[in-house]
């Protein structure tokens, strides 16, 4: 499958380096070319796909927390459990 690729705007949480990364549309994290730490990519609008005005399909803002993306998938989860299993 070929990988599409996005435009993300970059705003390093650590470092404050600032940057537009062209990233595959599936990852989940893009790491800074300045400090290397794991920044979070979220949608650039509150809905999943859609570009802004701008043109950008992520946003980096964030510090990746996998602890937290592992807690969201578990909700999902859950409430995609059949009833008499949970
Ligand atoms: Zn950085």
């Amino acid at each position: 499958m070929e990988t599409i690729k996005v435009k993300a705007d970059l705003q390093c949480p650590f470092c404050g380096h600032c940057k537009v990364v062209k990233v595959g549309s599936h990852r989940k994290a893009v790491n800074c070319a300045s400090c290397k730490q794991a920044v979070f990519l979220s949608w650039a609008t509150s809905i999943e796909g859609q570009l802004d005005s701008r043109g950008y399909y992520f946003r980096a803002y964030e510090p990746f927390n996998i602890r937290k993306i592992n807690q969201e998938f578990q909700d999902v989860f859950v409430e995609d459990y059949p009833y008499w299993l949970r």
